[in-house]
């Protein structure tokens, strides 16, 4: 069974996938996680998003694997380097090329159909798995999206403006939702939750229930 949770930059999307899969005994699969260590292998290798032929090239030299809670890039641990600013910045531009996602939603299908899986990014229920049992869209305001964020970072010591935060959330969005190749969109079949001044708890509760409702277990 497939459970896809799709949304914008720091809508609660991780947060609230793992939880859910927790709570069901499925899997958690993060493809955001996979962007971003394409997105650090590229960086590490001084590969411009211009380069789409040398990324092309490249993509076949990319393992990615996870492990518990961590994602290994080629067999090491990126969990953490995958989440600098640096990385940040590009991800967006990278995941928006053709060749990279395909590779990626090849990987993510291998991946969640050998069982139950709730998986989280922002084209999950429309392209990766148009056919999921349930899918969910969470949103948030800007604001609150830019304050979670900045909480995440100052949780590992890193200090940024919150207009900057605003900001830089403001140009990914944009980004993912105006490429041409599986934008950020509300896939029409979706539960949409605005989480702006929602606990985890009374979110995780909404989704589980949903899926628990749609079992027939309710
Ligand atoms: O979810 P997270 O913020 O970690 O995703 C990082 C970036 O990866 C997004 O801004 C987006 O550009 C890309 N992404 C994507 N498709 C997904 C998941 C993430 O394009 N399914």
């Amino acid at each position: 069974m497939i459970i896809t949770i799709d949304g914008p930059a720091g809508s609660g999307k991780s947060t609230m996938a793992r939880r859910l899969a927790k709570r069901l005994g499925f899997g958690f699969l993060n493809t955001g996680a996979m962007y971003r260590a394409v997105t650090l292998y590229m960086l590490r290798g001084g590969v411009k998003v211009s380069e789409k032929e040398k990324i092309h090239s490249l993509l076949p030299k990319i393992t990615l694997e996870f492990s518990g809670e961590s994602i290994l890039l080629n067999g090491e641990d990126v969990t953490l380097a995958i989440r600098s600013q640096e990385v940040e910045k590009y991800v967006s531009a990278v995941s928006a090329l053709r060749e990279v996602r395909e590779r990626l939603v090849e990987l993510q299908r291998g991946i969640a159909t050998e069982g139950d899986y709730v998986l989280e990014g922002r084209d999950t229920g429309t392209v990766v798995f148009p056919d999921a049992f349930c899918k969910f869209y969470l949103d948030a305001s800007v604001e609150e999206r830019a304050r979670r964020r900045q909480k995440e970072l100052e949780a590992k010591g890193e200090y940024h403006d919150l207009e900057y935060l605003k900001r830089e959330i403001e140009r990914r969005d944009e980004l993912d939702s105006t490429r041409e190749i599986a934008p950020l969109v509300k896939p029409p079949d979706a539960v949409v939750i605005d989480t702006t001044g929602l606990s985890p708890e009374e979110v995780e509760e909404r989704l589980y229930h949903e899926v628990m409702k749609r079992r027939g277990l309710l």
